[in-house]
């Protein structure tokens, strides 16, 4: 990649100017000597700390790294406890589920861990066109899906004015219901694509995104440098981390962060990393993440790095997810379908609050209709390849109820609204009503008749639930119910 392309994409002036002191937000030596300082808490400490949790504060460095050093398992047991409290108090019984779409498998970049990385020249290279990215939308539209994480790689081809002109296509996107007159559609599409510009995250904000991810991959610079060549945009560091401040400057207040754990051995360490930049945003805008996602390595292909077998074990991942989710208790929490149901499920116990389902992620896969998963055309391999229905059914089995509410980014809850909407849990009372509208909708338009029979006893216990802590607003909530059951779609509050 040439010297030239390189100063073309990277700003560096808006890398400058979020830096203090010419530094930037992670210190590693500081963050090292805080979980150093920390290992031996006692558990009167870690009680007290839970209680900071509950109360939906922002944990500081000290007790993020107290929580990081307990093994004790009775007091992972009281951690797992309070977690699952935290999440309802935020977010209620629901899980939110989405599925990406991968647009495109061309990336400019050399990540040594990646099957889209422009040195492996096994796997199959592919840009969905607009009518491509729209049969796309159309076929997991008929699926179920209302939420779509849009996915892109590195590459002059996927810059913003791509971006946003796909945003387009797949909400323009229309399939007919079961319903007469009924009309499917996508209603809300997040980003997970490279830095970028102020001036291009402005266009793809105008284009009407909700969440904005860009995952750091590791917060840990010289592992950082390992993993990303010097000499590629994703090389510099800087430009990766102030991303979200520049989104913020571009009117975009609904950010995504995540790490890719496996990259490099200490995990704790990345855990505590992505605290600081939580807390970090939280500082320069008001506004922390709204989510927090926990990739980890699987294999890949054509990468030594990827298929490498790594010492990152099933207990470090649900340890990671249970300090995350009591260290930055508003933020939203996803785990992918990388992982196995088994580990998400133990990970929904905990308060994780998203997940995907009946994913594919080889590109133009849903319209293909494909079954089997294909190394050479993803960029990893995936963990949990239930449907969307059997996701829900088996979430159901558990109380839990799955949302496809999308009210928050459509009633304008988003940035400083949501974050104290979700720290005073005025959001959960929302979250539990829409994620019941949405769910007899879905249950109604694409479930068959053996789901409805597992999936109407949440809706039932939700329903009783909504009655006993709302009794005045209850009469309200069902007429918008019975009118969805009549067939009227898309209502919310
Ligand atoms: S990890 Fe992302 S940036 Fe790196 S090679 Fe893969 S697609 Fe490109």
């Amino acid at each position: 990649m040439s010297a030239n392309y390189l100063e073309t994409m990277i700003k560096r002036d808006e890398i400058d100017r979020y830096y203090q002191n010419g530094r930037d937000f992670i210190d590693d030596d500081a963050i090292r000597a805080e979980i150093a300082d920390n290992a031996k808490p006692d558990k009167a400490r870690i009680r007290d700390i839970l209680q900071k949790s509950l109360a939906i504060e922002t944990l500081q460095g000290p007790d993020v790294a107290a929580l990081l050093s307990v093994e004790d398992p009775e007091l992972l047991a009281e951690m797992a406890d309070v977690a699952w409290k935290v999440k309802h108090k935020v977010y209620d019984n629901r899980v939110v589920t989405f599925a990406p779409m991968y647009i495109s498998s061309y990336c400019i970049n050399r990540c040594r861990y990646c099957g889209f990385s422009a040195d492996n020249s096994r796997g199959l290279r592919r840009c969905l066109t607009q009518e491509e990215i729209k049969a796309e939308a159309e076929a997991m539209i008929r699926l179920g899906h209302k939420r779509v994480m849009a996915v892109y790689g590195e590459h002059p081809m996927t810059g913003a004015d791509f971006i946003s002109k796909s945003l387009e296509t797949i909400y323009s996107a229309k399939v007919p219901g079961r319903h007469e007159g009924a009309v499917n559609c996508v209603r809300r599409i997040n980003v997970n694509a490279a830095p970028m510009s102020v001036d291009d995250l402005k266009k793809v904000h105008e284009a009407g995104i909700g969440t904005f991810q860009v995952f750091q991959e590791t917060y840990d610079h010289k592992a950082y440098a390992a993993m990303h060549p010097a000499d590629t945009v994703k090389g510099d560091m800087g430009w990766r981390l102030t991303c979200m401040h520049r989104a913020f400057d571009a009117g975009i207040d609904d950010v995504g962060l995540g790490v890719l754990f496996g990259l490099q051995p200490d995990w704790k360490f990345d855990v505590a990393a992505m605290c600081v930049h939580a807390r970090e945003l939280e500082r320069y805008s008001g506004i922390g993440p709204h989510t927090f996602s926990v990739p980890r390595m699987h294999a890949a292909s054509g990468s030594e790095v990827a298929n490498a077998k790594s010492n990152f074990t099933d207990d470090d991942f649900f340890r990671a997810v249970l300090v995350l989710r009591l260290s930055v208790p508003y933020t939203g929490l996803i785990v992918t379908a990388r992982e196995s149901k088994e580990l998400r499920d133990r990970c929904v116990r905990i308060g994780l609050t998203q997940m995907d389902a009946g994913t594919r992620i080889d590109i133009g896969g849903y319209a293909a209709g494909n079954k089997d998963q294909k190394i050479d055309e993803q960029q990893f391999l995936l963990g949990d390849n239930r449907s969307l229905e059997q996701m829900i059914v088996d979430l159901a089995k558990q109380g839990i109820i799955t949302s496809f509410c999308t009210a928050g980014y459509r009633c304008g809850r988003t940035g400083g609204c949501i974050m104290d909407a979700l720290k005073t849990g005025r959001e959960g009372t929302f979250c539990k009503i829409n994620a019941v509208l949405t769910y007899r909708e879905w249950l109604d338009d694409f479930a068959s008749p053996e789901s409805i029979r597992a999936c109407e006893p949440v809706i039932e216990a939700e329903l009783a639930a909504i009655k006993e802590m709302y009794p005045k607003f209850y009469p309200v909530v069902m007429e918008r119910y019975n009118r969805i059951c009549a067939g009227e779609r898309d209502l919310y509050f």
